[in-house]
């Protein structure tokens, strides 16, 4: 047969009438047919995404995601409440159908204030766990308004990318978590010359990833160069969980406070308000009044707090969680086979060094490496099927290791 007469098996056009024609076995494909075939993969692949969300959906509702949470995150019982409605929220938002009526429904994006170590990144990941979306944990600190030293805030889909394996549409759907997001609050004092001096230009470069669009970002990272090809990533289905100590804010909200008891004759008297937790109590206004600015906090709509942790916590925290430290240690010496026992006043008395030393939930690690370090170089070769730690045998470790070094570190 001449090549002119060659046609498409789909639509039967001959291959003058096309741009091109690809050969089968024994058929004939044209562009156009392939153009509108990769239309309807990509249209079942989209449903295929939603039937899986939906599926999602129905598992978790908030009362299940708070249990999911429960399992690896001691205490934080506001925050895990509110953080599993917007969790579900969120996934609602993903399944909308965009010609169902035009009430659009708004991301969830949430800001976490509290102490450092209180269980902020660990919640962040606890959600992408039970989600099994990518998640990317970026510190603020470094992110610089673009042409300033340091990293461009597309980093941070570059750092989802990442890991997602550079599979965009998991990209897409993952969980970014942005660490000291204070840091970058707008203040008047700071000293570095190289830096973005206020902060703000980085608060405004974020805000575009966080009110969803389609962001190019350089794939390997770096600094976005003229010959770098970029990945266009959509981030209106990412959410973004901000974190931050934001020391110091206590005294906005007290102040606030007062104002209020002494403005109206307010539900809020002095004596009902727990002066030691001060952070439950925050509004948006607080983060306004901080150094974020409005457009941030609007872009962050779900604000919520976590306590300091308590002795009881820490206690827990210690034995509890899903992965505690010390059911960790355990596993460690099961697998040389070693029965590895701590005393209850053992565990007592190294959350009492954690809170002697302010090293909060991050320190109990350091302080039991410090005491089975020994142990766990000594013993597998040993011949020893027991380890029993006795609250003497922990304090002898603790007193012989340069652990109030750690101080500094919280
Ligand atoms: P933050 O992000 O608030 O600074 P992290 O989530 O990184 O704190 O916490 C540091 C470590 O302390 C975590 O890896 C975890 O082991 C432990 N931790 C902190 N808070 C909790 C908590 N509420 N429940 C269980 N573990 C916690």
């Amino acid at each position: 047969m001449a090549k002119e007469d060659l046609e498409c098996s789909f639509c039967g056009r001959k291959k003058p009438e096309t741009s091109l024609l690809i050969a089968g076995l024994d058929a004939h494909i044209c562009d156009k047919c392939i153009e509108q075939a990769h239309g309807i993969v990509a249209e079942e692949s989209k449903e295929d995404v939603s039937d899986e969300l939906e599926q999602e959906l129905k598992l978790s509702k908030p009362k299940a995601i708070k249990a999911f949470l429960d399992t690896y995150v001691i205490g934080q019982d506001f925050s895990k409440k509110v953080i599993s409605v917007a969790v579900y929220n969120h996934y609602k938002r993903l399944l909308q159908k965009s010609d169902d009526d035009d009430i659009e429904i708004q991301k969830s994006n949430i800001v976490l204030v509290g102490q450092t170590g209180t269980g902020k990144t660990l919640i962040a990941k606890t959600i992408a766990k039970m989600l099994n979306v990518p998640l990317a944990i970026v510190d603020a600190t470094v992110l610089t308004e673009a042409g300033y030293v340091g990293e461009d805030v597309e980093t941070i889909l570059t750092k989802l990318l990442a890991a997602a394996d550079y599979n965009l549409e998991k990209a897409e759907r993952g969980i970014v978590f942005i660490d000291e997001i204070d840091k970058i609050a707008r203040k008047g004092d700071n000293p570095s010359i190289t830096r973005d001096v206020s902060g703000e230009g980085v608060q405004q470069a974020l805000l575009k990833l966080l009110e969803g669009s389609v962001v190019n970002v350089p794939p390997k990272g770096g600094r976005k160069h003229p010959d770098q090809k970029f990945i266009e990533v959509n981030t209106e289905n990412i959410l973004f969980i901000a974190g931050g100590a934001f020391d110091g804010i206590e005294r906005n909200i007290q102040k606030r406070l007062n104002m209020q008891a002494v403005g109206f004759s307010a539900s809020l008297n002095e004596d009902s308000i727990e002066q030691d937790n001060m952070l439950q109590y925050i509004i948006p206004k607080d983060l306004k009044d901080f150094g974020l600015i409005p457009e941030i906090i609007g872009r962050l709509p779900v604000l919520s707090y976590m306590n300091p942790l308590d002795t009881k916590t820490l206690r827990a925290i210690l034995t509890e969680p899903k992965n505690a430290i010390i059911k960790q240690y355990t596993k460690l010496f099961d697998m040389d086979e070693i029965d590895l026992k701590i005393s209850e006043d053992a565990l007592d008395f190294i959350v009492e060094k954690a809170n002697e030393y302010k090293l909060g939930a991050r320190g109990l690690r350091s302080l039991c490496e410090a005491i089975l370090t020994d142990a766990m170089f000594e013993l597998p070769d040993s011949g020893e099927k027991e380890l029993e730690i006795t609250r003497e045998y922990a304090e002898q470790k603790i007193d012989k290791s340069n652990i109030r070094t750690l101080k500094a570190v919280s």
